[in-house]
């Protein structure tokens, strides 16, 4: 098994592209998500690598008139101690916060919480909320998926394996709500039972993901609309027939089908009511 360690983008890319049909190096940024399943993930073992701890140029956050590129080497630290970052998109903070603990935040990077394509991922419902794209390059050239059009199936996704992620875009917006909610056994190093991330602005509108509630972290349209249109939902159960047209949660090792529909839109009914409405509810 070979370590590359290119220094620069394009050596980089010309080393993915130079590889055989079938035996696609396989990128690492932080490496937490691949050790931790090294154990399991026999085939990886005699992959040839890619370490993409040595690009500089992937490390960066940038901000341009639209709004913030996370560059495919930006950490959840990166992002919890740039206040700016904070100030434009506060539940990128919060749910950095989330991830396990102070070294996994240091660590691990946003773009690999997006390949890595878990439904129970903390990094991508709070991207999709924003309406994040993710920038895809190879020595073909470059394309910007939306990622809740990134993923095709439980860990699948639309990326070749000659293309690497190199940033994620979030454009800037005037949010009127933003909420991230995790339902965790415990508030560090918990892996969530149910995820929800909403935001609502003028330009855009509701959206509202989903997370370890169906295959992928999902957006929910049905939803979406109910909130545009409908009136305002009066209990949970409002939610509940919405929220069964765009997820289906299953029972496993760390919940129940039953308690997530219920929590998510517990949760959902929760997040979407107006911040003092919430308040005087949660205190009769
Ligand atoms: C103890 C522990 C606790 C954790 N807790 C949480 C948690 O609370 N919430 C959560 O969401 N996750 C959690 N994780 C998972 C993990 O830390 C995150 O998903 C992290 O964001 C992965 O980023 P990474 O840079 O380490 O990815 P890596 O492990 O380096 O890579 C992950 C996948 O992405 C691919 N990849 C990485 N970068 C690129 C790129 N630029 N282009 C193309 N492919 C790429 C790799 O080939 C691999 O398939 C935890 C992990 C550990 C070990």
């Amino acid at each position: 098994m070979t370590v590359h360690r290119p220094t620069g983008l394009d050596a980089a890319l010309d080393l993915l592209a130079d590889r055989s049909p079938g035996h696609p190096l396989l990128p690492i940024a932080g490496g937490t998500d691949l050790l931790v399943h090294w154990p399991q993930k026999i085939d990886h073992h005699g992959r040839d690598s890619l370490d993409l701890l040595g690009i500089d140029a992937l490390r960066r956050l940038r901000w341009s008139d639209d709004g913030l590129e996370l560059g495919a080497l930006a950490t959840y630290w990166d992002v919890i101690v740039d206040s700016r970052a904070g100030d434009a998109f506060p539940l990128l903070a919060e749910a950095a916060r989330q991830v396990g603990a102070i070294q996994i935040q240091s660590r691990g990077t946003w773009a690999g919480n997006v390949v890595n394509g878990s439904p129970a991922a903390d990094g991508v419902p709070v991207l999709m909320a924003y309406d994040a794209t993710v920038v895809l390059a190879s020595r073909a050239g470059r394309r910007e998926i939306p990622l809740d059009a990134f993923y095709t199936g439980y860990r699948e996704s639309v990326r070749r394996p000659d293309e690497l992620v190199v940033a994620i875009r979030l454009p800037q917006r005037r949010h009127a709500l933003q909420r991230f909610v995790k339902v965790g056994p415990r508030r560090a190093q918990a892996i969530a039972k149910v995820g929800l991330a909403v935001t609502r602005s003028d330009d855009a509108g509701w959206r509202v993901v989903a997370a370890s509630v169906a295959p992928t972290v999902r957006r929910c349209p049905t939803v979406e609309a109910r909130l545009e249109v409908g009136p305002p939902p009066a209990a949970p159960e409002d939610l509940e027939a919405a929220l069964g047209a765009d997820v289906s949660p299953i029972d496993d090792v760390r919940s129940t089908a039953r308690y997530r529909s219920r929590v998510l839109a517990r949760v959902l009914y929760d997040a979407v009511l107006p911040a003092g409405e919430a308040a005087t509810k949660a205190g009769r």
